[in-house]
This record gives structure tokens, C-alpha cells and sequence, in this order.
């Protein structure tokens, strides 16, 4: 539209900017986007990308004792941290170059600085304190950790920002959280020979998932050597004698390790971004208000991803900036679906899962059949390691649908993909009943649970 410098100035150059930038662009927008760090957002500089390397990286102790029982004699093994920090940081780079020559090759203008809104159509770009103007404006500036100011000390803790800085690995570490995060890289720092302390203020750890799964990982992560204490809460961090912390909690425990590690939830980037200029709407968490369609209350400016606070992952930042170009430049308003998203926790075990838990079916379904199956997994009976891998299945008796798949173990996220796809269809059980096993793998007990492990009728155990 003439008038305006742009068609669409994007705010923050994340996994749901980006998309939307070059998505626009692609179809012949005048496209701006702006990002004040690096290009690729959380996901990729530090985030879901380098936390699945040092994934991997941490598993490799367990693969050298495991290789034993298959007749491999392997010797002592060390880890060289910063060796493993240079190529993860090499391998971020690549990716954050590859995001910078996508959105050249679309054509949307790059711009290195943050952007600040001063109205409906205005955003100051603060590195030259040029103004400029589009029709609309895309708000997608993500979430940073929580640093949690109330707590005495706060300073001297980390994030999983700093996580990825650390120069030296530390011996000892306590990490404050039940969630994502905190359960993720405890058990990466445990397997890099640290020794961890996790902190939890809730009953068991990983609030929102199944009973079964949090209080399998739970007592995995207690088998392999981390402590993970419950019903506490750290009310203050010191720093004590010889580069060592303290972390005294409600129940009168001190906690001394080289490095305390905050993982409390994210919270929505908009400080300081112009909102209430703008007349921009955010909630009490600060996240910016959208309705369906993605679209603040000034008709201009939309947001989605993290800023949005509705689901915190990555794809569905990708899913609402594809929502976002059908509706505003395809002229087929779509809202982003946010039910059934598969998801898993790089814990190790690892967990995959998409639907319902048990107890939240229950208060949905008047009678389910849980299918459960735990088992020794192959690998596990030469390794010697004694694990065991969960399958779940939570069936609404009524319509015989799968409303919730659970699996704890390996490779649980790769098969949490698959099941989401299944359960997106509307699955039933005896279509799980009617496929055929993948003979012999772990994910072959998922067809082969027949007769349910037990009831639930109006939740209770039946
Ligand atoms: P989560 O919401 O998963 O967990 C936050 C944890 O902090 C919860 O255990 C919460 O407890 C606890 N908590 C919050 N405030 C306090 C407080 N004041 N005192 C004590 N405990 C507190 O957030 P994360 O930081 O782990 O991760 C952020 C988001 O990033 C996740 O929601 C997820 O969407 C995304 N993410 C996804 C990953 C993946 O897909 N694998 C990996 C990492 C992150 P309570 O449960 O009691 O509220």
C-alpha cells in the first residue's frame, strides 16, 4: 500500500518472525524484519538446537558402560567441554547463517537492531533512531527466562541462557524448577559428570503431564545418581567460601554447589517494546493479548509465539505465523489449532506424549480403559542398565478414541511425532488393535496392549 515504507515490519527474528517474513516476502510483500540479537531466536541460538546437542553429548557415558555387554571394551573416557562448546557454538552459527540467507533469498530487508513500536503503524529502530512505517506490524519477540527478582540472590544464579556460556563445566549444580527445562538439563548436566540437585516446589516434578510418566522419570533421574527434592522451595542464594554457593530452602536444608541454575517458566519480551503507545493490550504475565486470529486490539498489529504466552514451543510459533499469512495475505483467516500438540522432554529417559493424561481425561470422560505396559527394553538386557520403558494409552470407553499417548523411554519424542498424527485423526483403539507390530522394536507394544490394564468410571478406579 503506498504510504507506508513497508507492508510488514516484523518485531524479533525468532522461529515465528522469521517464518512470517519470509512467508510475506514470498508473495511479493515489502517486507522488514528486525532483530536486536541473533538471528533464529531461542530455538536455534539457545534453546531446543544446542539443548539437544549437549543431549546428546551427555549420553555418551551411559553408551561407553552399556558397550561392555556387547563385547566392546572401551577405555577411559573424557569429556572435553570446551571441544564440545566450540562445535555446538559452530553448528549455531551455520543454522543462524542459514536463517539469515533465507530471508535474504525472500527478499524481506534485514535489519540488525531492536525495534520499539511508537504507534499503530510507527517503529523506531533504536540502533539509528530511524522511524519507519507499515501497514501492519508483527510482534513475535519470544520470552525470556524468568530471573525471578524476589529471590535474595537471584543475581548469582544462572539461566538456561548462561547454561550454554559456561566456560568451565562445574562440578556440582542446583537447579530451581519442575519443569521443562529444569528436568532437561539436569539430567544433560548429570550426564556430563555433574553432580545435580533439583529443587521443586510441587508434589512431583512436570506438573502438567501424566502421573505415570513424572513419577517414572522421577525415579529414573533418582536411579541414575540426581537428587531431586520435592515440596521445597530456595529462599535464598549466598555465595559461600571458594567459588561455592548456597541455596537455603523453606525446609531448612543449605544446598552448596558451584553453580545454582533458575528454570521458572518463561516470561512474554515486551518491556519496553512501545505497547501502551501503540495501545497495544498485554495481560498480567505482560503477554500480549491476540484474539483467534492473532490480532491485537489495534487492528494493525498482530503477535504469536512466546509473546503470546498461549502454548511456549516452537512449532506452534511456526503454525501461528503460517495461520497469520493465510489469514492476512491469502485472504483466508485461519486460527491457529492448538489442540493435540505432540510434545516431548529430552529427559533421559525421554518422554513423548500428545492428548490427555489419565486425570485429565478423567474429568472429561465419564469412563476410560488406561492400557499400561512396562518393560525392559532389548538394549537393556545385554547393557546390564536397569531401565525400564512405559507405554500408555487413555481410551474414552464411550467413542473407543485415544485421547492421550504417553511413552516414557527411548526415543519417546520420535514416536510422540507419530502418534500425533495418529490421535490428529481421531484414532481409535481397535485401529491400534488392527496394525501390525514393527517386530522387534519398543514402539511395537503400542499395538499390542489388547486388554486393558484397568478402568476409570467417573474417575475412579474400577
Ligand atoms: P515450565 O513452565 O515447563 O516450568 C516452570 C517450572 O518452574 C515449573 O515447575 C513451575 O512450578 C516452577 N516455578 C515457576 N515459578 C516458580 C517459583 N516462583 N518458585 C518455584 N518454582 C517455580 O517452564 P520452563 O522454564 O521449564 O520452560 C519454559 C517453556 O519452554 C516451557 O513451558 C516449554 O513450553 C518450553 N520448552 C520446551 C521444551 C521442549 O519442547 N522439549 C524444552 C524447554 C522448554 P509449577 O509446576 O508448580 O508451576
Amino acid at each position: 500500500m503506498p504510504g507506508f515504507d513497508y507492508d510488514l515490519f516484523v518485531i524479533g527474528g525468532g522461529s515465528g518472525g522469521v517464518r512470517a517474513a519470509r512467508l510475506a516476502a514470498s508473495l511479493g510483500k515489502r517486507v522488514a524484519i528486525a532483530e536486536e540479537y541473533r538471528f533464529g531466536g531461542t530455538c536455534v541460538i539457545r534453546g531446543c538446537v544446542p539443548k539437544k546437542l549437549l543431549v546428546y553429548a551427555s549420553q555418551y557415558q551411559e553408551h561407553f558402560e552399556d558397550a561392555a555387554g556387547f563385547g566392546w571394551d572401551v577405555g577411559p573416557a573424557r569429556l572435553d567441554w570446551p571441544r564440545l562448546t566450540a562445535a555446538r557454538n559452530a553448528e549455531v552459527s551455520r543454522l543462524e547463517s542459514l536463517y539469515r540467507k533465507g530471508l535474504d533469498a525472500s527478499g524481506a530487508e534485514r535489519i540488525e537492531s531492536r525495534a520499539e513500536l511508537l504507534g499503530p503503524h510507527e517503529v523506531r529502530i533504536v540502533a539509528d533512531g530511524r522511524v519507519v512505517t507499515a501497514e501492519r506490524i508483527l510482534v513475535a519477540t519470544g520470552a525470556a527466562p524468568n530471573r525471578h527478582p524476589a529471590l535474595p540472590g537471584h543475581a548469582l544464579c544462572i539461566s538456561s541462557n548462561e547454561a550454554f556460556e559456561l566456560e568451565t563445566l562445574p562440578a556440582s549444580m542446583v537447579i530451581l524448577g519442575g519443569g521443562y527445562i529444569a528436568v532437561e538439563f539436569a539430567n544433560i548436566f548429570h550426564g556430563l559428570g555433574v553432580e545435580v540437585t533439583l529443587v521443586y516446589r510441587g508434589k512431583e516434578i512436570l506438573s502438567r503431564f501424566d502421573h505415570d510418566l513424572r513419577a517414572g522419570l522421577h525415579k529414573a533421574m533418582q536411579d541414575k545418581g540426581i537428587t531431586v527434592l520435592l515440596s521445597d522451595v530456595v529462599e535464598e542464594v549466598s555465595r559461600a567460601d571458594e567459588g561455592q554457593l548456597q541455596a537455603r530452602t523453606l525446609h531448612g536444608r543449605t544446598l552448596t554447589a558451584e553453580v545454582v541454575m533458575l528454570a521458572l517458566g518463561r516470561e512474554p519480551n515486551t518491556a519496553g517494546l512501545g505497547l501502551e503507545a501503540a495501545g497495544v493490550d498485554v495481560d498480567e504475565r505482560g503477554a500480549i493479548r491476540v484474539d483467534g486470529l492473532s490480532q491485537t486490539g489495534v487492528p494493525s498489529i498482530y503477535a504469536l509465539g512466546d509473546v503470546t504466552d498461549r502454548v511456549q514451543l516452537t512449532p506452534v510459533a511456526i503454525h501461528e505465523a503460517m495461520c497469520f499469512i493465510e489469514t492476512v495475505y491469502r485472504g483466508n483467516p485461519t486460527s491457529p489449532d492448538h489442540d493435540l500438540i505432540p510434545t516431548a522432554v529430552f529427559s533421559q529417559p525421554e518422554i513423548g506424549t500428545v492428548g490427555l493424561s489419565e486425570e485429565a481425561a478423567a474429568e472429561r470422560f465419564s469412563e476410560l480403559e488406561i492400557y499400561r505396559a512396562q518393560f525392559r527394553p532389548m538394549k537393556a538386557t545385554l547393557s546390564g542398565r536397569p531401565e525400564t520403558m512405559l507405554m500408555k494409552l487413555v481410551v474414552d470407553a464411550a467413542s473407543r478414541r485415544v485421547v492421550g499417548a504417553h511413552v516414557l523411554g527411548h526415543d519417546a519424542g520420535e514416536m510422540a511425532q507419530l502418534l500425533g498424527i495418529a490421535l490428529k485423526a481421531g484414532v481409535r483403539k481397535d485401529d491400534f488393535d488392527r496394525t501390525m507390530a514393527v517386530h522387534p522394536t519398543a514402539a511395537e507394544e503400542l499395538v499390542t496392549m489388547y486388554s486393558p490394564s484397568y478402568r476409570l468410571r467417573n474417575g475412579q478406579r474400577v
